[in-house]
């Protein structure tokens, strides 16, 4: 089973995709983690991308997409894959379906958390106060926000049209959000 979690950000996915794999051994690839592990190493690509991220806008397709295709590479044993801020492009998923083709995978499901953009604010706002991610800041996370309607909602139709898309209700507890997502996947 290859999940996306989608849905626009602080919508939850991180804390869903990190259950799923506790609970199913699938490996979450969440391109924002592995970004801020580039940064946080100091590498070249995290210098080069530290200022695009706490702007809140998205980096090059061209950066995500590598980072992606290394992880499936170094990845061929997983049981399935939760993706996870990824992909946030039409050319992304283009590109995404097109790696799992040449490794005989493909997407089984996209996993839409449905959100109330007002009240994610707010929840932003809560994790800026705890975890000072840079990005949470209330501007940068508006450019977050209007980078995922411009650039990434157009997704939605991308994949209702090949019939994988599932909306679940994100607003919900952590656990029924986490019912909600398992009875999603598991359904035919
Ligand atoms: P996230 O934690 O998924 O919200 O990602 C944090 C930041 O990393 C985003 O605001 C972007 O700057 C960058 N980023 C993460 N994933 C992607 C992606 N798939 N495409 C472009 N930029 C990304």
């Amino acid at each position: 089973m290859n999940l996306i979690l989608f849905g626009p950000p602080a919508a939850g996915k991180g804390t869903q995709a990190k259950r799923l794999t506790a609970e199913r051994g699938y490996v979450q690839l969440s391109t924002g983690d592995m970004l801020r592990a580039a940064r946080k190493s100091g590498s070249e690509l995290g210098q080069k991308v530290a200022a695009i991220m706490d702007s809140g806008s998205l980096v090059s397709d061209e950066i995500v997409i590598a980072l992606i295709e290394d992880a499936l590479a170094q990845n061929k044993t997983a049981p399935g894959f939760i993706f996870d801020g990824f992909p946030r492009t039409v050319a992304q998923a283009e590109a995404l379906d097109a790696m799992l083709a040449r490794h005989g995978k493909q997407i089984d499901r996209v996993v839409q958390l449905e959100v109330d953009s007002q009240q994610l604010l707010d929840r932003v706002a809560k994790r800026f106060a705890e975890e000072g991610r840079a990005d949470d800041n209330p501007e940068s996370y508006k450019v977050r926000l209007n980078a995922y309607l411009a650039q990434t909602a157009p997704l939605i139709p991308y994949y209702e049209q090949k019939n994988k898309l599932r909306g679940v209700d994100g607003m919900a507890g952590i656990e029924d959000v986490a019912t909600s997502i398992a009875a999603a996947i598991d359904a035919r």
